[in-house]
């Protein structure tokens, strides 16, 4: 086999997110997703804040859905969830990096949604089973436009909110983060070879909750664009 083997069947287009003042868009390779990084989400979810080490999770990058969708409900649960977060995407490559490295490392950062099967991650978890079926599932991860991290700035004080029907559900600060950013790499790159087109979404702040067909969400976070998701009937 080489380069010049024609494939079986048509290659899915890959998974890219818009860059803000950018005509070229980020293509994405994998996403991580970082479990409790906000106390009050662990408290809320049964947990204390655990400073041991940052747990993650993984979603296919064909997860990836563009802000402003409409997504059928999913299969398989009766307990659909949202998850406002921060989203970190990777733009060099790092392995076993310090902090100051790991954050030199970023590209940039958008607001993403981490949807969520509840019922099925809650079953998995009591069992001791992988979180797969609640977790990582088609259109689960939703993602706004990128803004480079050069014009961002530092992370801390920024708000980061859902609402659902307009209603505020999610409403915290970045500082809240346990884990921060360079932190996160840091730890990720321990274990991978973190390349260009890494997303990284970094945990949900407190107030989480099922959403239903017909429901409409945005979140947003200080300085980034926004994002908006319409819950569809299921397929
Ligand atoms: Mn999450």
């Amino acid at each position: 086999m080489n380069e010049e083997t024609p494939m079986l069947f048509d290659v899915p287009a890959t998974p890219a997110v818009p860059v803000k003042g950018e005509a070229s868009a980020y293509p994405v390779h994998r996403i991580f997703c970082v479990g409790r990084n906000y106390a009050a989400h662990a408290a809320e979810m049964g947990f204390e804040v655990d400073r041991e080490a940052p747990f993650y999770f993984t979603k296919p990058a064909s997860a990836i859905v563009h802000t402003g969708a409409t997504i059928p409900y999913p299969p398989g649960t009766q307990n659909y969830h949202y998850e406002m977060e921060l989203v970190v995407a990777i733009g060099k490559p790092v392995f076993k990096a310090d902090e100051k490295e790991a954050a030199s490392a970023v590209y940039g950062y958008a607001a993403g949604l981490d949807m969520t099967r509840r019922d099925l991650q809650l079953a998995s978890r009591e069992k001791g089973r992988p979180w797969d079926l609640g977790k990582s599932f088609e259109k689960s991860a939703i993602i706004g436009e990128i803004t480079k991290a050069a014009d961002y700035g530092e992370i801390g004080r920024q708000r980061i909110w859902l609402t659902v029907n307009d209603e505020t559900k999610q409403d915290s600060h970045l500082k809240d983060l346990i884990w921060k950013v360079p932190e996160l790499i840091s730890h990720l790159s321990g274990y991978y070879h973190l390349i260009p087109g890494d997303l990284i979404y970094t945990g949900t702040p407190a107030g989480v909750g099922p959403v239903v067909a017909g429901d409409v969400l945005a979140g947003g976070i200080d300085g980034l664009a926004g994002i908006s998701l319409t819950i569809g009937d299921p397929e």
